[in-house]
């Protein structure tokens, strides 16, 4: 057996089959690129779904990593430590927003964003004790939680978890009146994808945005942005949202946060939202600890300058550009997406998503398919002009089969 056959069935022997990896063994990564355990070379198009925005073994996250890890990496948050106030303050600024509640995976985050919006409900809004209620949209992707999953309509991601919690509306990503019309005295947060990611990278109509700011702003409910995928440099701004000039009341960041070295998250809103925690109400032994807020502070400085936001709004209008001459030839149905990220519908003539996505490794290429046949691109926004050059026209030659 090769050495790849080898690392793949002893993974399969010993670790639960909750995902279905492609058949590639990674031994090392430099930028948007990665090498496996047979000193094969691939070109990186998924970016740890937008975890690895500034590339793999990025020098400046890696110096700041190990500097602080010859220091100190944890306290616990039972004392304070000297990276803490810097990574929360400079994190405020760069959302235009005052506080900061940091945990360490996204849905962490999301669970402190429901946790948040429900007190808020029931101490500042007034709403009745156990009646508060959260409208999301179809479609959504949050996380994994007992109490994330509930929410959900993807029934794989749904199924045998139950009872689920209660205390969530769903209506249809996109639709205003429906949003409109489930807004009860009782609701006390609108959660949204800016743009959905999981569900193939959908991007609501124009307009949708700014309506949702303004009906959540008519009705006293709490606008919370969901930008753990979004944000962060990946459409050509900070946030997606910046796009429809719309500012929420919470945004809610991961993966990038922490560079692709540690999980990093946190929820970033106002002092009157986020001042409804007392001591004791809601913490993580890791959140907040002094190698995650080093590692973030060096993404935080590295979002100040802009350059990654015009390296992916330049390298994203070239992307869209060549792909959306790719969906004239009968290939590609439907190309959707903003910044250097793309969801692609492949017609399904040509094979699953799961297919394209291992002849594409085969090319050198790795990227991830979801529902059908999309598949997504979202390279790290590192990436030189060059090397997504090459990955399209590996993409041209496996679509033109
Ligand atoms: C990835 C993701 C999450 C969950 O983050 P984890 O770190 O995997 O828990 C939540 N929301 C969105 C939009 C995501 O893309």
């Amino acid at each position: 057996m090769s050495a790849t056959e080898t690392a793949i069935a002893s993974a399969e022997a010993h670790s639960a089959h909750n995902y279905h990896p492609l058949p590639v063994v990674v031994a090392s990564a430099e930028g948007a690129w990665m090498t496996d355990v047979e000193g094969r070379r691939y070109l990186d198009l998924l970016a740890g779904y937008s975890a690895l925005n500034f590339g793999h073994g990025n020098r400046r996250l890696i110096d700041a990593a190990k500097a602080q890890l010859e220091r100190v990496t944890l306290t616990s948050r039972a004392f304070h430590h000297d990276r803490f106030a810097d990574f929360c303050t400079e994190l405020a600024a760069l959302c235009g927003m005052e506080m900061v509640l940091p945990m360490n995976t996204g849905a962490e985050a999301v669970e402190t964003a429901v946790k948040t919006a429900r007190k808020w409900g029931y101490r500042v809004k007034g709403v009745p004790d156990g009646m508060a209620k959260i409208i999301v949209a179809s479609d959504n992707f949050h996380g994994r939680t007992t109490t994330i999953i509930s929410f959900s309509t993807d029934p794989e991601a749904r199924a045998d978890y139950g009872p689920y919690t209660p205390g969530f509306e769903i209506v249809p990503y996109g639709d205003l009146t429906a949003l409109r019309e489930a807004m009860t005295e009782n609701t006390v947060a609108v959660l949204i994808e800016p743009i959905q990611g999981e569900a193939g990278v959908l991007v609501p109509p124009a307009g949708y945005l700014p309506g949702v700011r303004e009906l959540t702003r008519e009705r006293n409910v709490l606008f919370i942005a969901d930008e753990i995928q979004s944000g962060l440099g990946r459409t050509g701004k900070t946030f997606a949202l910046e796009h429809e000039d719309v500012v929420p009341d919470m945004y809610v960041l991961g993966k990038a946060l922490g560079g692709g070295v540690v999980p990093v998250s946190a929820v970033v809103s106002s002092a009157e939202i986020l001042g409804v925690f007392r001591p004791g109400e809601h913490g993580s032994t890791f959140g907040g600890n002094p190698l995650a807020c080093a590692v973030a502070l060096e993404v935080i400085a590295m979002l100040r300058t802009g350059e990654y936001q015009e390296r992916a709004a330049e390298l994203g209008d070239h992307l869209h550009r060549e792909l959306g001459l790719l969906a004239g030839g009968g290939a590609v149905e439907t190309v959707r997406g903003r910044g250097l990220w793309a969801g692609v519908d492949i017609a399904p003539a040509l094979g699953t998503g799961r297919q394209i996505s291992e002849r594409l490794m085969e090319e050198r290429v790795l990227v991830k398919d979801t529902h059908g046949s999309t598949i997504r691109i979202a390279p790290p926004l590192v990436i030189s002009k060059e090397d997504l050059d090459w990955g399209l026209d590996r993409l041209r030659t496996v679509l033109s089969v």
